[in-house]
C-alpha cells in the first residue's frame, strides 16, 4: 500500500488558536550579518532587495560560521541538481532555522540539498502542463474557454526550487539552458490583440514569472490594455511576494498605488482585479505578512492563496490546517492547494494522491467553507484542474490514476503518476523495468474501462 496520512493521530495535533499569534520578533538577527539591522532597515523594500541572496559566497559570507561545512557543500550539490536559481529575500532566508536548516520547511523551498534529491519518475516531463503546446501566441496560454495565462515575465523575488515553469523560470543551470526572457514588454501586444479578437475570453491570470518584477508603468500597461477590452471582466494579478516579501507592499508606495490604480480602474468598469498570492507554510506568515495585508485589505485590494503541496513542507495536517487559518485570518481566501506538477528535479517534493485526498478530507470543517482550499490536480499533458477525488480510476498500489476533463479536452484520457519512492517495495520494484511500467499502464487503462 502507498503512504497515506494518520488521520486519527494527526487531527490530535491541530493547535486550537496559534493561528492568531503572528511572529513579531526580531528574527533576521539570528543571522550573523544582520545582527544590527534595525527594525527600519528591514522594513525598507530597497534593503530588501539589495540583500537578497543570489549565490553561494554571499550565503557564506551572511552566515559566517553558522552552518557546517558539510551543509554548505551539500547545497553546492543541490546546486548542480535543481533546475532552478537561488534568489531568496532576506526575509525568509532569517525565517530558517539556521539551528536545523536540513529540516526546516522554508529551506526546503528555496535552497537545494543536493543529498535530498531524488531520480525523476520516468514520466516526468518539462512541460508536464503541456502550457506551450496550448499556447496560440508567445506568452500566452489559452486552454479554457473563456480563461487564459499570459507570462508577462519570467523573473521572481524569489526562485522556488518546486516551480512548475523551471523550464523558462530565472537564469540557467548546470541542468536547463534557459532563454529567460524576463520582463518584454514588445512581445505584450500580440497578446492583446488577440485577446481582442477572442470575445469568449473574460478572465485574464497574469502570472510569470511574478507580477512583483513589474514596474509600476508596466502594471499600469497591462492592467489598461486588458480593461479596456470590453469582454475581458476578471483579472488576476499573481504574485508571491505578499508572502516572501511582505516589505514591499509596506514601502514601495510606486507599485502599490499602481496595482491600487488599476483595482480602482477594474472597478470604475465593473470589473474585477484582485491578487492571487502563494503561501505554502504557516512559516511564511509574520506580523509582516498581517501588516501588508492590512494595507491592502483597508484599500480594497481582494486577496486569494494558491499553495502547492510539499513533502516535508506543508502534508501534515496542523501545517495545512495552521496555513489555511491563519490566510483566513489575514484576509486572504485559499483558494487552491495544488499536488505537485511531475517536472523535472522535484521528485522529494511530491506527494502521492491518497495524501491530497486525505489532506483534503482532514482541512474540511477546520473552518468557513469559503475559505476551505479546493485540492486539485492539474493533469499532466493539459487536460487542467481537477478536483484530487475526482479521478475515474486510481491503482494506489501502483501510484497510477487516470482521469477525464469532459469540458476542456472531451474523450482524452489523462495520467497522473505518484512518486516512486513512496510506493510499496514490489511496486518500486517494477517501476525499475520499461516493460513492467508500459504493462502497469495498460492494466490500469483497461480496468477503468479505456
Ligand atoms: C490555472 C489556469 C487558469 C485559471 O484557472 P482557474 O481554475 O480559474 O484558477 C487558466 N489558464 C490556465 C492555462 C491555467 O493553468
Ligand atoms: S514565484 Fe511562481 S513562477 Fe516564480 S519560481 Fe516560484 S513558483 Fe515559479
Amino acid at each position: 500500500m502507498a503512504e497515506s496520512l494518520d488521520i486519527a493521530n494527526e487531527m490530535e495535533k491541530i493547535p486550537e488558536l496559534q493561528h492568531r499569534n503572528f511572529r513579531n520578533d526580531e528574527f533576521w538577527k539570528q543571522v550573523p550579518a544582520w545582527s544590527n539591522v534595525s527594525r527600519e532597515e528591514f522594513a525598507d523594500s530597497k534593503w530588501q532587495l539589495k540583500n537578497s541572496i543570489r549565490k553561494l559566497d554571499q550565503m557564506n559570507k551572511v552566515l559566517g560560521k553558522r552552518v557546517s561545512k558539510e551543509f554548505m557543500a551539500d547545497i553546492e550539490a543541490g546546486l548542480k541538481l535543481t533546475p532552478m536559481n537561488i534568489r531568496i529575500t532576506p526575509y525568509i532566508f532569517a525565517l530558517i532555522d539556521w539551528d536545523n536548516p536540513a529540516d526546516d520547511p522554508l529551506r526546503k523551498q528555496f535552497l537545494p540539498l543536493g543529498s535530498q534529491f531524488i531520480a525523476d519518475h520516468p514520466f516526468y516531463r518539462e512541460d508536464s502542463l503541456s502550457e506551450d503546446v496550448d499556447s496560440p501566441v508567445e506568452t500566452l496560454t489559452h486552454r479554457y474557454a473563456d480563461k487564459v495565462l499570459f507570462l508577462p515575465t519570467t523573473i521572481c523575488p524569489v526562485y522556488c526550487l518546486y516551480c512548475t515553469r523551471s523550464r523558462i523560470i530565472g537564469g540557467s543551470t548546470d541542468t536547463v539552458e534557459k532563454d529567460t526572457y524576463g520582463v518584454n514588454p514588445k512581445k505584450w501586444d500580440a497578446v492583446f490583440e488577440y485577446l481582442m479578437n477572442h470575445p469568449k475570453v473574460e478572465d485574464v491570470v497574469i502570472s510569470g514569472g511574478d507580477a512583483y518584477m513589474l514596474t509600476p508603468a508596466q502594471i499600469r500597461t497591462i492592467g489598461e490594455n486588458l480593461l479596456r477590452i470590453p469582454h475581458i471582466r476578471r483579472i488576476r494579478l499573481a504574485t508571491k511576494g505578499i508572502a516572501i516579501f511582505p516589505q514591499k507592499i509596506l514601502t514601495d508606495d510606486a507599485w502599490v498605488n499602481a496595482v491600487l490604480d488599476i483595482v480602482k480602474l477594474g472597478r470604475s468598469y465593473g470589473k474585477q482585479v484582485v491578487i492571487h498570492t502563494h503561501f505554502s507554510s504557516p512559516l511564511e506568515i509574520t506580523k509582516w505578512s498581517q501588516m501588508a495585508m492590512d494595507r491592502l485589505f483597508q484599500e480594497g485590494v481582494y486577496v486569494r492563496n494558491q499553495a502547492v503541496m510539499q513533502n516535508g513542507v506543508n502534508n501534515k495536517v496542523n501545517q495545512m490546517v495552521l496555513l489555511t487559518r491563519q490566510l483566513s485570518f489575514i484576509n486572504i481566501q485559499p483558494y487552491y492547494v495544488y499536488v505537485h506538477d511531475m517536472v523535472p528535479g522535484c521528485e522529494h517534493f511530491r506527494t502521492t494522491l491518497r495524501e491530497a485526498v486525505e489532506l483534503e478530507k482532514a482541512v474540511r470543517g477546520t473552518t468557513a467553507g469559503f475559505n476551505t482550499p479546493t485540492f486539485v490536480c492539474d493533469l499532466p499533458g493539459g487536460g487542467g484542474k481537477r478536483h484530487v477525488a475526482s479521478y475515474e480510476y486510481y491503482d494506489e498500489e501502483n501510484g497510477i490514476s487516470l482521469w477525464q476533463a469532459p469540458y476542456v479536452k472531451p474523450g482524452e484520457v489523462f495520467m497522473y503518476y505518484d512518486p516512486i519512492h513512496k510506493l510499496s517495495p514490489e511496486a518500486q520494484k517494477r517501476w525499475q523495468s520499461a516493460k513492467e511500467r508500459e504493462n502497469m499502464v495498460i492494466e490500469a487503462k483497461r480496468k477503468a474501462g479505456f
